[in-house]
Order: C-alpha cells, then structure tokens, then sequence
C-alpha cells in the first residue's frame, strides 16, 4: 500500500472514531475529517505545482499540521524532508540546499526560536526554494485556496521515496536517510501489531515529529489501526505531557527514557491519573533496567514496550513484546520484528558471531532506507552489497533470540586495554539512592589512555553524591578499572532535540578539566 490508499481505508473503517488531538489548541479530528483535510491539502500542493518526487520541508514544532503535511505530501507522492526544530540558519540553509526543498512549510515561532525571521534570513541565499508556507499564518490559507478538490496524481509506486528523515545527529552530523510509503508504513504497521494497537487506543506523542519515533512509531502505527494520536505540547513538557494522557484518558504514552525519568521525578507526579495507560515505547538510547520498572509500577504501563531502531532502518527492528516477562521486557530490546532479519558481527571481520558475545549488529528487511540522500560513498559505508545495514550499535544475541544492546561502538571506553562499556556501569549507578540520571563517558587520560568518567544528576540537587561515595557504592561490585574516577554533577545533560544525550559533547567539554 502507498499511505494515502491506507489512510482511504482507516477513513473508510473508522469515519467517526478520533484521529488526532491538539491539546493546546483544543482542536480535533476524526478520521473522516482528518482524511479529508489531509485531501485538501494534497490538493492544495497539487495547484501550488508540487509534483511527485518534489522535496516538501517541514520545519516546524509538533503541530496537527505537521501530520495533515506528512499524509498530504505522502498522498500525492511528494518527497518529505523533516528540518530539526533546533536547527538554526546555517543548518536549515545547509539542509534545504542538499535536499534541494522547492516548498517549505515552517513554523512562526516558539519559545525563543523566531522560525519566520530565520527563514526571511536564509531564503535569498536557497535558490531552489519558491514558496514558503507558515503554519498558523495567512499563507496557510492561501495555500488551501489553490486546491481543486479531486485533483488526485497517477502512478504513485509504494517503493517511491517519499521522505527524508535525518538522524538524531547523536555522534556527529545528521544525515539525511531516504524512505519509501513501504520502508515506513509497514515499520509503523508491525510497531502497532505488536503493541496490539486497535481503534480504542489514544497514543500521547510527546516526542519530536522531525524524528521517526513521533512519525512512523506514532503516527504511522495510529492511523494503520485507527487509533488517535495526541499532541500534548509544541516540544517535550513533562508537565503537559502526564496532563494530556489524564485528559484524553490515552492508552499509550512514548518517550526516549531522559523524558520518563522527568515525567517520574516532577514533585507533582503522584497526583496524575495515569489509569488510563496500558502501553506505550521507551526508545532511542539504552533504556535502564530501574526506570523500566518504575514504568511499570508507577505508571500503569504493564505492557510497555522497548524497541531499537535507527533511523535508516524505518526505524524498528527489534521489539519487545507484551507477553515477554519482565526481565526480557527490561534487559532486552525484544526479538526481531516480522520481515526483518538480524545478526551480530566481529565488527573488523564481518564474521558472524556466536550467541552470547558481543558483536556489531546488522540489520536487513524491507526497512533499510533506500539510501542516504544524495550521499552515495556514506550509504556504501553504511549498507553492505549484501543489503545489510552496519548500525554501529554493539549488541549481543541470546540464546534465545532476545537482543541486549551493549552500546554505541563508537562510545566504548578503553582504559588501558581494558574494553569498557558505559551503559553497564551506568545501569549500576541507577541503582544509587542519590542518582536521578547518569552518563559514563570516557575522557583522555595520560597513563590509561581513557578514564571513566561519571556525569550524574542529582535526585536532591541540595545533597548530589560525592566522588568517594559514588567509589565506595561500587567497590567490590564491579572491576576495578570500571570504577569511575571522576564524577561531575550537572544539572541537565546536552541533548538531540530526540532527547538523546549528546556523549561527544560530555566527553569534550570535560575532557580537559579533570
Ligand atoms: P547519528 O546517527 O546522527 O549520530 P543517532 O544514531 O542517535 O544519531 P537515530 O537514528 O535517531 O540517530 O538513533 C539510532 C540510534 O539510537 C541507534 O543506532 C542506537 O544507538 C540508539 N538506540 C535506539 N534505540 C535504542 C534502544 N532501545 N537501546 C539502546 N540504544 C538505542
Ligand atoms: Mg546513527
């Protein structure tokens, strides 16, 4: 199926069910609305001389426009690229020219960020861009006026690239993966099957729509089961986000897990009716052992799900699903999903490696993005002849097909030939009393090479951890040389606008001071 024809049949299934909700704006669709909105619009793209293959932008908070933007453009074959709300002129300039946008839909403003102004900046130096649409603005409506309604494109092929969506930037500059109507509407299909979504379902999105995880995982596996998506906030708002699952009674709440460790720890949280939940997605960097289980407990979300995806793979390859127990649904990233293949390589061989050790994890299915955009020699890199794509992630397979990610290859530490892998020491210091979130990095060292350091924020920013009693927590319960032997505590970490944390920018900014 293409996504417009799916969409016809969620229309055609759950006229009267609700789409989507915008709860700071109050605003509502059901599907049969949505559907036809999302036609206009398609239309409207049509008369303004958009055509198939044509490079839509979007840059802009998350908004109910930004999802009519996402199936209009999809509906009549356009190809969307999604602009990070973070990004300011040099890299919207940079991102517009590469992808070469023709139309833009931006954004006026939010917070300290003026999108109008900065565009006004940029828009004399993108020659390729002819038309510019703000959301919320006069010009939104113009456009709706230059639809004929029926107008619909021919030959739309559900291996066409519709979409580019770049990468969270997490280990360096983004890159722009492009995706066919197949690579992400099955992704958001088989999410949804395995979270058992059906048209009761309300699913709060409070993660960005620039990234995979608010388009494909919540859109896309919404409106392939008729389930409603809802908008808690323009950008992540612990506050608003437990409000609006209250408010709209939904079913389902996602985040990566820097956002459930702010949603768990607001002074306020006892107070939210969480009833409501039963499910949802902790994603995007290695979700701790300890706040799963807080998910669990505190906030009614028996059957949450952990996936592991990147970008380039639509996302979701691996799944944990609703009957796996709880260690498996804690310590795991699940098992594969249908249609996806998987295996753990020696990253300097390729050589398959056997279950239980650890290896660089491959990934192959209709997932794997048709390529990066315009970027050939980096898709080389990345996807084998073999169609495999290296995702730079060490995992290890168990016995049993479950998959443990160890961590980012490139994040590994190694102290004097020791090979250290952050995300174990970290989960261990979860477990400490006075640690609300940690970050291991490894930082330069004249006689080790490396030494592990720990960034820690407080639970009590009065009483935050000493070195010495961070030591003394771990003395005896894991190696010596996995000890951390600096710690600085922080108030926030840096962050992707995907609500990842940015390792490289710990590691330089502290490389110096120890
Ligand atoms: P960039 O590629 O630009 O450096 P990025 O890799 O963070 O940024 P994304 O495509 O958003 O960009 O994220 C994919 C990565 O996120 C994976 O390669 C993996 O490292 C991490 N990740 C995703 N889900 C999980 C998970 N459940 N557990 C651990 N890591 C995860
Ligand atoms: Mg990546």
């Amino acid at each position: 199926d293409t996504i417009g024809a799916n969409l016809d049949r969620a229309v055609a299934a759950w006229p009267d069910r609700e789409a989507l909700v915008d709860v700071p704006s109050g605003r509502r669709w059901t599907y049969a609305r949505f559907g036809a909105d999302v036609e206009q619009l398609a239309a409207a793209l049509l008369g303004a001389g958009v055509a198939k293959g044509d490079r839509v932008g979007i840059w802009a908070v998350n908004c109910p426009e930004w999802v009519l933007v996402q199936y209009a453009t999809a509906r009549i074959g356009a190809i969307m690229v999604n602009i990070n709300p973070a990004y300011r002129t040099h890299e919207v300039e940079y991102v517009l020219g590469q992808a070469g946008v023709s139309l833009l839909f931006a954004s006026l403003g939010h917070k300290s960020s003026d999108y109008r102004a900065m565009v006004e900046q940029v828009r004399g130096k993108c020659p390729g861009l002819r038309e510019v649409v703000y959301i919320g603005d006069p010009s939104w409506e113009a456009l709706l006026r230059r639809g004929t309604p029926g107008t619909r494109p021919e030959d739309l092929s559900c291996d066409d690239p519709i979409n580019i969506q770049y990468t969270s930037g997490t280990t360096g500059f983004p890159k722009g993966a492009t995706l066919s109507h197949h690579n992400i509407l099955n992704n958001g299909y088989f999410v949804g099957e395995t979270l058992s979504y059906t048209e009761q379902d309300r699913i709060c999105i409070p993660v960005p729509y620039y990234h995979c995880f608010g388009m494909v995982m919540g859109n896309l596996a919404a409106t392939s089961h008729g389930a409603c998506m809802v908008i808690p906030a323009p950008s992540f708002d612990a506050e608003a986000t437990l409000e609006a699952v209250q408010q709209e009674r939904c079913t389902s709440l996602y985040g990566v897990p820097t956002m459930f460790i702010a949603e768990l720890n607001l002074p306020g949280f006892a107070s939210y009716d969480l009833s409501s939940l039963r499910t949802g997605i902790m994603a995007g960097s290695p979700c701790p052992v300890e706040v799963m289980k807080r998910v669990v407990a505190e906030m009614h979300m028996a059957e949450v799900s952990i996936c592991y995806g990147m970008t380039e793979t639509s996302p979701v390859s691996l799944q944990t699903r609703r009957d796996d127990d709880l260690e498996h649904r804690t310590a795991t990233v699940g098992r594969v999903l249908p249609h996806i293949e998987v295996k753990v390589v020696d990253p300097a061989t390729g050589v398959t490696r056997p279950r239980g050790a650890a290896g660089e994890l491959c990934t192959r299915g209709y997932s794997v993005m048709l390529g990066y955009w315009n970027e050939p020699a980096k898709t080389a890199e990345a996807v084998d002849p073999g169609r495999w794509m290296h995702t730079g992630d060490l995992a290890v397979m168990r016995e049993d097909g479950y998959v443990e990610i160890v961590g980012r290859i490139k994040d590994m530490i190694i102290r004097g030939g020791e090979n250290i892998y952050p995300r174990e020491i970290e989960e261990f210091l979860h477990t400490h009393p006075k640690i609300a979130d940690v970050q291991v990095v490894g930082v330069p060292h004249e006689r080790y090479g490396e030494e592990v350091l720990a960034c820690v924020i407080a639970r009590d920013a009065a009483r935050p951890p000493t070195l010495e009693e961070v030591r003394a927590f771990c003395e005896g319960r894991l190696a010596h040389y996995k000890i951390p032997s600096r710690l600085e505590i922080l108030d926030s970490f840096p962050m992707t606008v995907s609500g990842k944390v940015r390792k490289i920018e710990l590691r330089q900014k502290h490389a110096a001071d120890g």
